[in-house]
């Protein structure tokens, strides 16, 4: 790494949001905000429970990720046709790119739809073609990565596997997400397995509120390539080597971790002792409609709460990009544009 000299709190902001930085950890339809859910329900002529954009964002008050969840979901009924998932997906990468995210690894939740009847091709079809046009169109690259729900079964996931088999090569890898506790990633070792085979990449949710156990299953049983979330890794010293030694990389929600009290207070997120341990950490928003903010948001909004540096915003962004599952050359492109806007902005400074 190039040597960064001290950059100073007041421009430490602006540094983040220039910086080009990956995003690999979103939820699609936790970008589902107010203001689209209801222009969806009013275009699919569908009553909500609520009477206005206003009175829906105050319902937004949970803490905990299962009240999370049942939200989460009811905001997700609207969608019903390929056009609605084509603007939800048009809508976070637009947002995405006044971020200066260069490229997006999208999490989508297809039983969330299949179980209303929604079609899986209708989802990443639509879903799909926004990826495509966004290259060109917003320039931004983006990619899917379809979760599993993990409180449902096995059987389930496979089902939705085969579902999606004709459509595999519109997305790039399987993860696992919903609620963790009581669901441990070796409940779907066989579909994960089946997956690989199919030559997908593998990531999943584990170690956000569930134990550091959950995580090793991930890597051993699952055989996952990143971990999402991670940060109960600390309280298993075996397990901070481990990931460290293999850069194994965790994509790391601040906001969704405040929101969900993973933490008492953003200032004791521990983002900054995972980089110190030498971990391949990352920043990213989860399901920024519902939990405050988006990635740029994330960012400022962490490093003010815990002081850390340029240096250390480097660091997560080269991360980002490394731990993309995009090819080497653009890679390599991205971290050269990180590096030349890191130039710029610290010439400016002097
Ligand atoms: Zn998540």
């Amino acid at each position: 790494m190039f040597k960064i000299p001290p950059v100073s709190a007041a421009r430490l902001p602006e540094l983040l949001r220039a910086m080009p930085k990956a995003e690999l950890h979103i939820h699609i339809e936790g970008s589902l905000e107010p203001e689209l859910i209801f222009a969806l329900a009013q275009r699919n002529g569908l009553q909500l429970p609520y009477a206005s954009v206003a009175e829906l964002r105050s319902a937004y008050a949970f803490c905990n990720l299962q009240s999370f969840l049942d939200i989460y979901y009811a905001g997700a009924s609207v969608l019903r046709h390929e056009q609605d998932f084509y603007d939800l997906a048009h809508a976070y990468l637009a947002r995405a790119a006044r971020d200066r995210v260069l490229h997006a690894e999208i999490f989508f939740d297809p039983q969330t739809h299949t179980a209303r009847g929604v079609a899986i091709e209708t989802v990443i079809d639509g879903l799909h073609r926004a990826c495509a046009e966004a290259r060109t169109g917003l320039g931004i690259s983006a990619t899917l990565i379809l979760c599993f729900l993990r409180h449902l079964s096995e059987k389930a996931a496979f089902e939705t596997l085969e579902q999606a088999e004709p459509l595999l090569d519109k997305i790039v890898g399987v993860g696992l997400d919903s609620s963790e506790q009581g669901h441990p990633p070796e409940k779907f070792a066989r579909v994960f397995a089946r997956c690989r085979e199919r030559g997908l990449h593998l990531v999943a949710h584990a170690g956000e509120e569930g134990p550091p156990a959950y995580i090793w299953s991930a890597l051993d049983v699952l055989r996952v390539e990143r971990i999402d979330h991670g940060v109960q890794a600390v309280h298993d010293a075996a397990l901070m080597q481990r990931l460290a030694h293999q850069r194994i990389a965790l994509t790391v929600c601040p906001l969704s971790n405040q929101k969900l009290c993973v933490f008492p207070s953003l200032a004791q997120h521990n983002l900054g002792r995972l980089l110190d341990a030498g971990l391949a950490a990352t920043v990213n928003s989860d399901d920024p409609a519902y939990f405050g903010g988006y990635i740029n948001e994330n960012f400022t909004q962490v490093f003010a709460a815990t002081g850390l540096t340029a240096r250390q915003a480097y660091q997560l962004a080269f991360n980002s990009f490394e731990a993309s599952f995009a090819g080497n050359a653009d890679k390599r492109l991205w971290q050269h544009q990180l590096k030349e806007s890191f130039e710029r902005f610290v010439e400016h400074d002097y």
